[in-house]
């Protein structure tokens, strides 16, 4: 008998764009370091979805696509912008900190439901509130 060559492909799932895992969450175990992620655009998968509704989203863009035919997010003074994937969802409490530390975002209201920054700005906010992805964070961790 031969043995099984049963050939195994890379799996190719379509993923969300926020948190890379595929938008059917109940296949999440089957991701390896294999899987091709497909783009199929920015549309939050639904566990993202609430995370960002419970926050501010901040996507970093560039002025480059980031990988082949990417589409742009938004298009602002006729420039083209494109996300990163540096993407982070502050607390309230959070963006309110945010805004009196910065008068350039002065314009971002309690109303105001995300916002696009340059990719190296929103790199720095990940670095400065890793503490505080609380929207994405269902376990507090300030519990001693
Ligand atoms: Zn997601």
């Amino acid at each position: 008998m031969s043995k099984n060559t049963e050939q195994i492909k890379p799996l190719r799932l379509p993923t969300c764009y926020y948190c890379d895992l595929p938008f059917d969450h109940a296949f999440d175990d089957m991701v390896t370091p294999d899987t091709q992620r497909l783009f199929t655009g920015y549309q939050p998968c639904d566990r993202c979805k609430e995370a960002i509704s419970k926050g501010f989203l901040i996507m970093g863009v560039v002025e480059k696509p980031t990988f082949p035919n990417q589409p742009e997010i938004t298009e602002q003074n006729s420039v083209k912008l494109y996300p990163t994937q540096n993407v982070i969802v502050l607390s309230n409490e959070a963006k309110q900190l945010l805004k009196e530390n910065d008068p350039n975002l002065s314009h971002i209201t309690d109303e105001t439901p995300g916002s696009y920054m340059p990719d190296q700005f929103v790199k720095e906010l990940i670095n400065q509130f890793s503490d505080q992805l609380t929207a994405n964070n269902s376990h507090p961790e300030n519990e001693v």
